[in-house]
C-alpha cells in the first residue's frame, strides 16, 4: 500500500472518515466535500490506481459489489436511488489516484461547481 494514499490510510483507519459500510472487499465513506445531500464514496480494499487498473476477470464481481452496496448505502441513509448520479471520474480527472465509485443524490441538486 502506498503510504501516503488517503484511502488507503481511511482503509486502515489511520486517517478518520465517515465510514457507512466495510468488508473484506471494500469500505464505503462519505465524501468529506459533498457535492449533494448524500455522497459516498464505495473504495476497494486493495489498491487499486484507477478504472485502467481493472480487468474484466479479475474485477466484475468487485465492481458490481461497489456499485449495488453503494446505491444500497444512498437508500440506507435516506436518499433517493431515482435521483442519483453514479460513476467514476476518469483519469486525468480524478483527484485521488486510488479507485472510488461515487454515488450522488440527489443528483438533481448537484453543485455545478463538482
Ligand atoms: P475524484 O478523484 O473522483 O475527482 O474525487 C475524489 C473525491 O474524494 C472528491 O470528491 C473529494 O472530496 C474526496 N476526498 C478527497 N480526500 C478525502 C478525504 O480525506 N476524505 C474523504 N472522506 N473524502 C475525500
Ligand atoms: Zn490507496
Amino acid at each position: 500500500m502506498p503510504s501516503k494514499c488517503i484511502f488507503c490510510k481511511i482503509i486502515t483507519k489511520s486517517a478518520p472518515a465517515d465510514i457507512k459500510f466495510e468488508n473484506e472487499n471494500i469500505i464505503i465513506f462519505k465524501d468529506i466535500k459533498p457535492a449533494a445531500q448524500h455522497h459516498y464514496l464505495s473504495v476497494p480494499k486493495e489498491h487499486l490506481k484507477n478504472v485502467n487498473s481493472l480487468s474484466k476477470n479479475d474485477h466484475k464481481d468487485l465492481l458490481d459489489e461497489m456499485i449495488s452496496e453503494g446505491k444500497r448505502i444512498v437508500e440506507q441513509e435516506g436518499g433517493d436511488t431515482n435521483d442519483l448520479r453514479i460513476g467514476f471520474h476518469l483519469p486525468p480527472f480524478n483527484t485521488v489516484d486510488h479507485l472510488h465509485l461515487h454515488t450522488i443524490s440527489p443528483a438533481s441538486s448537484m453543485s455545478l461547481l463538482h
